[in-house]
């Protein structure tokens, strides 16, 4: 069994998912006392969400390239970053490292299209789902259609994101806001949804709505234990 390396903590809440999905992932497939062969390294969240509202990308991206060789000395054989945001600084993660990282993005996108579907809502941060890192990867890079809440909705999905999901609230009346800008995306033509913010599962279920939503933090996770098994 291969070491998955995880470069956690942002927010911790969703970085223990991973850390429980992953290990059942593993006990699924091999039974018994199997569990998963895992290095990590969670950084602070407040230092990071601070430098990601001031635009200082390159700060950040030297704490989690650091964070990357730190795992990468631990043994791990792969690297996941569990979180969406981050990836906009996957190229200098990568570049500090000599293992692969199972980018996100592209992990998600490729599960869209084996499932047939062409044009995706996207839900996130708003460096998510404005910047090119990301919503215009699933554009350029998998020739997806992408539609993204009007700019007063994203402002809502952003704030829900900081100011409650990675504080650990989960509130109804957030979820019943969440379901009003889906339907608003599926009314555009979104034939499902990306939840691209690795705390989002924790809001909303796929039981809260019949639009097919696609879970970033799940599919992360099963596309690392699959590696893991390879
Ligand atoms: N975990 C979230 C994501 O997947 C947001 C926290 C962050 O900004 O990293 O984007």
């Amino acid at each position: 069994m291969k070491t998955i390396g995880l470069l956690g903590g942002m927010s911790w809440e969703s970085t223990e998912l991973y850390y429980r999905w992953i290990n059942q992932g593993i006990k699924k497939e091999l039974g018994g006392l199997n569990s998963a062969k895992i290095a990590m390294v969670s950084v602070n969240f407040e230092e990071i969400e601070k430098l990601q509202h001031q635009g200082d990308w390159e700060t950040s991206a030297q704490v989690l390239a650091n964070a990357a060789k730190q795992i990468e000395a631990a043994g791990a054989d792969v690297l996941l970053i569990c979180t969406n945001t981050m990836h906009k600084v996957a190229p200098q993660v990568e570049a500090a490292i000599n293992i692969p990282l199972l980018h996100l993005a592209d992990a998600t996108a490729n599960r869209i299209k084996e499932a047939g579907l062409t044009t995706i809502g996207l839900l996130g941060t708003k460096f998510t789902m404005e910047q090119d890192f990301y919503k215009g990867r699933l554009v350029y890079k998998h020739d997806l259609n992408v539609i993204v809440p009007s700019p007063e909705d994203r402002q809502i999905v952003h704030d829900i994101i900081y100011n409650e999901l990675c504080l650990g609230e989960v509130n109804d009346s957030s979820r019943t806001e969440y379901l009003r800008i889906v339907d608003a995306m599926r009314a555009q033509g979104a034939e499902a949804v990306i939840e691209g913010c690795t705390e989002i599962v924790m809001l909303l279920k796929q039981e809260h709505t019949d639009v097919p939503l696609f879970d970033t933090t799940a599919i992360h996770a099963e596309e690392a234990v699959k590696l893991a098994l390879r």
